[in-house]
């Protein structure tokens, strides 16, 4: 097995803050109990910053601002046109501060230089959007002549929570951010604890942009801490959630005495299923974008590849020789393909199921740390054949570089194996005949679908999953609809 060693040392950001702060009604400050938590990057696994851990004084500070802002400030009442302004300034900052966005990104996360450059894009990408949104924006009028006119008058609910996670921080950010703000609401952003540098970037942006103070709070600190109290908070009507399936389900448990409203984004086992009649070239780069691209730590991650009997061992071999030349290396590096999983709990946890899978699958490619990285998160583009349906390796979610293959006779068994995951988030498929292609999508139990392609997603379209993969739809006018309330008036003529 051969890795190519890129050939640079580890780059560290000039002016790394030593210090992460909440950002609250305009203002950078502590945390109230003086707590902090330690930040690592994923290279050396040093501490390079503390971060203000948020408990629950910082989050009723943080409401309380936004709560304000909402109530008498005057970002809800905005014209539409105005608020697409400060969006439209906001993706200007983004898109002006790409470079810097992208080192801090790939220095905090370990995910690779080239792949975070598309992130900032893609976070400038959804504030316009957003903006041209929000303008065009209409809403149902409904008349029974000479007898009554209805129409729906659409307004911000109030002060939006958003949770993220650590993979694609700052772009997952902007997913909650822009519609979010964009319709009218102010929000408690409460970041991911193993990646919260990106996220205080958000404050000057917005300061810079306009956004009036108390509008955007930010509270850094621990799931179980912060985000507990945000979620438990009553003034919070609203909770924006994108992370793990067990995390979501025990959200929703805590959202419910006081009925907030949820959009739950979880995690995924999706399926990328080629069939004998496929272009193999094309489907081949795409199973091994699919699986390999943001290390793997991709919530759309095509991570269980079903392959028809006929094509079985052609893809298996010129999968894994394809896997076998990725290279893995230091995160900043350009030619680095796969950079270093996001912390040393997360490496112990994709590395382990690396260990199982040795005795659920026969092993093509990788298989544990490359020789050439003695330290840091490293994991090497790691491919299992001939994976049964019960193994853990097919049934549970990753989230890093490690995929499952495994065969299908006929188009009935692809769609069971497909199915036969508790996840539902994407699907990916690979056929020449339309026709099968179609009514494989119609039938696989997933959000989202890729027939031929991979990834790539229009702004407007539905994005979310099914089963345990999530609850509601974000995308266009679906996040619209979560972020506003829809109040019906009726008048009789
Ligand atoms: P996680 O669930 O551990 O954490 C996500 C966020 O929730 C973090 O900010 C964390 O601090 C917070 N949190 C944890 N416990 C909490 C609690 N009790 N109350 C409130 N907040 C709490 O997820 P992660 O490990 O950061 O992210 C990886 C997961 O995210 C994977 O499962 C992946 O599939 C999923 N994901 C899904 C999508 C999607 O769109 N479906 C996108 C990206 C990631």
């Amino acid at each position: 097995m051969t890795f190519t060693a890129p050939e640079t040392t580890h780059y560290v950001p000039k002016d790394l803050p030593t210090h992460i702060q909440h950002f609250i009604n305009g203002e950078f400050v502590g945390s109230v109990s003086g707590k902090t938590f330690d930040v690592l990057d994923p290279v050396s696994n040093t501490n390079y910053a503390t971060a203000a851990a948020g408990q629950k004084e910082d989050i009723d500070l943080a409401v309380a601002a936004a709560r304000e802002a909402f109530v008498n400030g005057p970002w809800p009442k905005m014209k539409p046109r105005e608020r697409a302004r400060v969006l439209n300034r906001i993706a200007d900052a983004v898109e002006a501060q790409e470079e810097r966005l992208a080192e801090l990104e790939t220095f905090d996360t370990g995910l690779p230089i080239t792949q975070a450059k598309g992130q900032a894009l893609r976070a400038a990408e959804n504030f316009r959007f957003f903006a041209d949104l929000i303008v065009a924006q209409f809403d149902d009028a409904m008349k029974v002549p000479g007898s009554q006119i209805n129409y729906v008058n659409r307004k911000p609910i109030g002060v939006a929570g958003l949770i993220t996670p650590w993979n694609t921080p700052f772009m997952l950010e902007s997913w909650k951010l822009a519609p979010a703000l964009s319709t009218g609401n102010t929000v408690v952003l409460k970041p991911a604890e193993f990646t919260p540098l990106s996220a205080s970037l958000w404050a000057q942006i917005f300061k810079d942009a306009g956004l009036p103070d108390g509008v955007f709070n930010l509270v850094n600190g621990l799931g179980e801490e912060a985000g507990d109290a945000l979620v438990k908070h009553p003034d919070v009507p609203l909770i924006s959630f994108t992370g793990e399936t067990t995390t979501g389900q025990t959200i929703f448990r805590n959202a419910a005495a006081n009925l907030k409203g949820l959009s739950m984004e979880l995690g995924g086992k999706s399926p990328c299923v080629v069939f004998a009649d496929a272009d193999l070239d094309a489907a081949i780069d795409s199973a091994l974008f699919g699986v390999f691209s943001l290390n793997g730590e991709r919530c759309t991650a095509g991570s269980r590849i079903l392959v028809e009997r006929a094509i079985y061992d052609e893809f298996c071999e010129k999968y894994a020789a394809r896997a076998k030349n990725i290279v893995v290396g230091d995160p900043h590096d350009p030619k680095t393909q796969v950079g270093a999983l996001v912390h040393p709990e997360h490496y112990e946890k994709v590395a382990s199921y690396v260990e199982i899978g040795k005795s659920e699958g026969r092993l093509l490619a990788g298989g544990g740390r490359p020789e050439h990285l003695p330290e840091g998160n490293y994991i090497a583009p790691t491919v299992f054949a001939d994976v049964a349906p019960d193994a853990r390796i097919f049934q549970e979610e990753i989230f890093g570089p490690v995929v499952a293959i495994t065969p299908f006779e006929n188009d009935d068994e692809a769609l069971a194996l497909a199915n036969n995951t508790k996840y539902g988030l994407a699907a990916y498929i690979w056929t020449q005949n339309l026709t099968r292609a179609h009514n494989f999508a119609q039938n696989v139990e997933a959000g989202m679908v890729w027939l031929n392609s991979h990834n790539v997603r229009d702004l407007r379209t539905p994005f979310g999953g099914v089963k345990a993969s999530g609850l509601g739809h974000e995308g266009g006018y679906r996040s619209i609809d979560f972020y506003t309330d829809q109040q019906a008036v009726h008048i009789t003529l």
